[in-house]
């Protein structure tokens, strides 16, 4: 019992200028867990109606996630989100975003996912990341994530949570809402501040870039792609190959968790290729390993030359 996910399970309708669809599956914790899943066992605690599509509920249980924390609310309406993305994909617009049956939400860790090693808050209220957080017994790594709708609406709550993670996650504008700074340096600085170790600051197509408590600081690049559809979920899929494989591996090294910042990039260079859960879902092995190999050969460069020959 390794990894423990808690955040939205959601019905998702987005527009993008390459498509549109309309209650499809996603939401954090499920971009997060069929991501991770591709490294170590996930075990998921979300709610959603009984409205939730049959089909939905196979998907993530055929792709091997434990679903014990994963309760159906009778009588109740699924979390659903909708946004869409102008030709800036780094950008996502919310349109509604309708809490639905998380308004009553209150997690029920099944005894057996006490003792996760790892434990990732997606996305979700706070309050619900705290009541996770307060059920788990002694995790080895805990890391979060959040979105400006949080920042909005519970900044408190998020200062408190954030006083309990060892690495937070948020994107470049979450970041610079969150701080009241415009530099991501600075914005990184006031976070490590108030209570994690490592902060991640992920930049859509630009990269993620990391800073920790220690002075360590990393760029991960992001994998180029022809086909791009659907941006939705990338931070999601990031975090789960960043915790499935430091989960996966045991390895908290400072190396390793460059190492891992590569596979989060990896991840969410699939998730964007298709809309919803599509591509996530049919990646094999090779595929990561192929894209890991590729991103290693890209950003590789050698030493410092010893002169330059122009005269000053
Ligand atoms: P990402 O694109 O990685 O930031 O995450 C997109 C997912 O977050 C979508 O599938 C949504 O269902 C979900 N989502 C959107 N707003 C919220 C919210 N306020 N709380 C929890 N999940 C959300």
């Amino acid at each position: 019992m390794r990894l423990l996910v808690v955040g939205s399970v959601a019905l998702d309708s987005v527009k993008t200028p390459f498509g549109e669809v309309k209650d499809v599956l996603g939401g954090s914790a499920t971009y997060f867990s069929c991501s991770a899943n591709h490294y170590t066992q996930v075990n998921l605690v979300a709610v959603v109606g009984d409205d939730f599509p049959r089909k939905y509920f196979e998907l993530i249980e055929e792709a091997g996630i434990d679903t014990k924390g994963l309760q159906i609310k009778k009588g109740g309406k699924t979390f659903r989100w909708s946004g869409y993305y102008e030709y800036d994909l780094n950008q996502a617009h919310s349109l509604r975003t309708e809490l639905n049956v998380f308004e009553t939400f209150s997690p029920h860790i099944p005894e057996e996912y006490k003792n996760a090693e790892y434990v990732f808050l997606a996305n979700i209220d706070p309050d619900l990341q705290m009541e996770v957080l307060n059920q788990v017994r002694k995790p080895k790594l805990v890391v979060g994530d959040t979105m400006n709708f949080w920042i909005e609406n519970k900044k408190e709550s998020l200062l408190a949570i954030l006083k309990k993670l060892d690495i937070i996650l948020l994107n470049d504008s979450e970041a610079r809402q969150l701080c009241e700074e415009y530099s991501l340096l600075k914005a990184a600085k006031k976070i490590l501040s108030w209570g994690p170790r490592i902060v991640i600051i992920k930049k859509g197509e630009h990269g993620a870039l990391l800073w920790s408590s220690t002075g360590e600081h990393f760029s991960a690049p992001v994998y180029p792609l022809e086909e791009i559809n659907d941006p939705t979920g990338a931070g999601d899929s990031f975090a789960g190959g960043f915790v499935g494989f430091l989960a996966d591996s045991g390895d908290l090294s400072d190396e390793n968790i460059r190492r891992a910042m590569i596979y989060g990039s990896i991840m969410a260079s699939f998730d964007v290729e298709d809309f919803s859960l599509n591509r996530l879902q049919n990646i094999k092995k090779e595929d990561i390993t192929e894209r890991f190999q590729e991103l290693k050969r890209i950003t590789h460069f050698e030493e410092l030359k010893e002169t330059i020959s122009k005269e000053e």
